[in-house]
C-alpha cells in the first residue's frame, strides 16, 4: 500500500515515509492510494479478538511496509492495562433503546486522542528506523487542548524525539490548562499563543513549510513531524474503534451481521468522522454518519450547502476541543469523493487560504448529503442536553459527546430514522467540570476547579480518573505566553538554531 498526497498524486510513498513526514512537501496530506476492504467475516471474527489484536488487524491492511513483529510492537505498547483504565479500551456502554456511547476517553489524558496518540510515538520511531532516518525529531502541534496533553503524554521521554506544544490561551478549558502547564518529561516544551485555535494550527503549518527553517533543521540534524490529526498515524487508529465496535454489537447480540448503524461524531478537525468514513468504506456496515458541530458550525453549512466559508465569528464554547473553523481533514474527503482530483484540490485549498471560501461541484453535494447529515447545537443546549441525559438515563457526558447527543436527537426527530446508533463519546466529564457541573445542577457555581470535580463524583458516581486527581498537587513547568507573529523564532530559539 502506497499514499498519494491530496495535492499530487504523483507522490508515491510508503507509510513509513508518510508518518515520518506528516505532511507532504506541497502543503498535500497523505492518503493510502486505495481503501483496503474487510469482509462481513472478518469483521466477526474481529470481534473475538481483545483490542490491541482488533487494532493488528486493521493496521496490517494499511502499513503494509511493516512487518507483523513492528506492527505488534506497537500495539502491545499502546493499548494495554498498562495506559488504560479499562480492559476493553474502548468502552461501549448502552444509553437508551438501540443507542450507544462509544467512550473513548478511558487512556491517560481522559479524551479520546489518546485513542491515536498512545500509538503515534510507537509508529513514528518504528518508520524512522525502517526507512533509516537518524534524525532527531521534532514534534509540532497546535492543539484546541486535548491534542496537546495527549501528545505530551505520548511523547514523554521518547528517546530521539522532542516535542512542543502551542494552545490558544484562552481557548482551553481550567483542566487542560492545568494538564499541560504541569507536564513532566525531559523533552517536552508548552507555550501559549495569544489568538485562537486556528492561529495555533496556521502559525504550525507555515513553520512546517518554512523554506530558511528547513535549512536550519536541515543543518543541525533535525527533522519535523506532525501529531495532529494531519498525520495520517493519527487517522488510521482511529478507524479501528468504529470496526471495534460494530463487531462488539454483533458479538453482543445488539445487531446481526450486516445490519446498518448510524454513527454520530462531535466534530472539530474532521479527522474522527474521517476515520467513521474510512471504516465504512473498508465494509462496515453504516447508513448515516452525522456530523456534530457546535455554534462554530462551519461543517454543518458546509454539509448542506456545498459552500465552505470560513469567513464568519469564531466563538469560544463549552466545547473547546470543537472550536474550529478550518476543518483540515475535509481536504481528505474531498480527495477521495473528487475521485482523487489533485487539481481540484488544489484549486478549492488555494481557494480557502486567499480568499476563506470554496464551493464543491454538484457531484460532491450529492455525495456529501448521501454519506452525511450535519447539525449543531449552542451551549444552551449542550448544557441542557447534559442535564436531561443525566436526569433521563444517570448518564453523565461531557459537553463534546453532549453536543453529539443533541445534533442525533435532532436528526432523529426529524427523519423518524431509528436505525441503531454509535455516539462517539470523546472525552470524560471531569476534563470540562465547570460547564458540566453547571449543567448537572441547574445553575454555575463559583467553587474551586477540584470542588467542582468532586462534586460531579458525588452527582455522576463516575471515579475520578487517577490522572485527573493527581493533577491537584502538580507544580505548573511551563507558563510561556507569546504573540502569534512570534511562533517561528520562539521554536527556533528552544531548538537552539
Ligand atoms: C479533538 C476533539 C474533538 C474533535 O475531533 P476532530 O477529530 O478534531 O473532529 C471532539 N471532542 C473532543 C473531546 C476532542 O478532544
Amino acid at each position: 500500500m502506497l499514499y498519494n498526497s491530496t495535492r499530487n498524486s504523483n507522490v508515491k510513498v510508503s507509510s513509513a515515509e508518510a508518518i515520518t513526514q506528516g505532511i507532504s512537501t506541497e502543503g498535500g496530506l497523505f492518503v493510502p492510494e486505495s481503501i483496503p476492504e474487510l469482509t462481513l467475516d472478518e469483521i466477526k471474527a474481529i470481534g473475538e479478538m481483545k483490542y490491541a489484536d482488533r487494532a493488528f488487524y486493521v493496521f496490517s491492511k494499511y502499513l503494509t511496509d511493516f512487518t507483523e513483529a513492528e506492527i505488534h510492537y506497537c500495539t502491545d505498547n499502546a493499548y494495554s492495562t498498562k495506559n488504560f483504565e479499562t480492559e476493553s479500551i474502548s468502552e461501549l456502554a448502552h444509553l437508551f433503546d438501540g443507542t450507544y456511547m462509544l467512550e473513548l476517553w478511558h487512556g491517560p489524558t481522559c479524551a479520546f486522542k489518546d485513542m491515536a496518540l498512545q500509538i503515534l510515538p510507537y509508529f513514528l520511531t518504528t518508520s524512522a528506523k525502517k526507512i533509516g532516518l537518524d534524525k532527531k525529531i521534532v514534534i509540532l502541534v497546535a492543539t484546541s487542548g486535548d491534542t496537546g496533553k495527549a501528545a505530551l503524554e505520548g511523547f514523554k521521554d521518547v528517546e530521539g524525539t522532542s516535542i512542543l506544544v502551542f494552545y490558544p490561551e484562552d481557548g482551553v478549558s481550567p483542566m487542560q490548562k492545568r494538564q499541560m502547564k504541569t507536564q513532566e518529561g525531559s523533552n517536552v516544551g508548552v507555550c501559549a499563543i495569544k489568538g485562537n485555535f486556528d492561529d495555533c494550527q496556521n502559525g504550525v503549518k507555515e513553520i512546517f513549510t518554512d523554506n530558511d527553517v528547513k535549512k536550519q533543521l536541515t543543518e543541525n540534524g533535525i527533522v519535523f513531524s506532525s501529531a495532529n490529526s494531519i498525520n495520517w498515524g493519527r487517522l488510521v487508529p482511529q478507524i479501528v474503534y468504529y470496526v471495534s465496535a460494530y463487531a462488539e454489537l454483533v458479538k453482543d447480540g445488539e445487531i446481526s451481521l450486516g445490519d446498518k448503524i448510524n454513527i454520530v461524531v462531535p466534530t472539530g478537525n474532521f479527522g474522527n468522522i474521517l476515520a467513521a468514513y474510512y471504516a465504512k468504506h473498508m465494509g462496515v456496515p453504516v447508513n448515516k454518519l452525522i456530523c456534530a458541530s457546535n455554534i462554530n458550525n462551519v461543517l454543518t453549512d458546509f454539509i448542506n450547502t456545498g459552500v465552505y466559508d470560513r469567513n464568519r465569528q469564531f466563538y469560544a464554547t463549552v466545547s473547546p476541543s470543537m472550536d474550529i473553523l478550518i476543518s483540515s481533514n475535509l481536504e481528505r474527503l474531498l480527495y477521495l469523493m473528487t475521485g482523487r482530483d489533485d487539481a481540484q484540490i488544489r484549486e478549492w485549498f488555494g481557494k480557502l487560504a486567499s480568499e476563506g471560501r470554496y464551493e464543491v461541484t454538484d457531484d460532491v453535494k450529492k455525495k456529501l448529503t448521501e454519506e452525511f447529515c450535519g447539525g449543531f447545537c449552542d451551549d444552551a443546549e449542550t448544557k441542557a442536553t447534559i442535564h436531561a441525559v443525566y436526569e433521563k438515563y444517570g448518564y453523565t457526558c461531557d459537553t463534546h459527546t453532549a453536543v453529539a447527543v443533541k445534533v442525533y436527537n435532532d436528526y432523529r426527530e426529524a427523519t423518524g430514522d431509528t436505525t441503531k446508533t454509535v455516539i462517539a463519546s470523546t472525552a470524560s466529564p471531569y476534563k470540562f467540570s465547570a460547564a458540566v457541573l453547571e449543567a448537572l445542577e441547574g445553575k454555575a457555581s463559583d467553587i474551586d476547579e477540584y470542588a467542582k470535580v468532586d462534586r460531579i463524583a458525588e452527582l455522576s458516581k463516575l471515579d475520578i480518573p487517577a490522572a485527573l486527581a493527581d493533577l491537584r498537587n502538580k507544580p505548573e513547568r511551563f507558563n510561556d505566553a507569546i504573540e502569534k507573529a512570534e511562533q517561528k523564532q520562539y521554536v527556533l530559539n528552544k531548538l537552539g538554531v
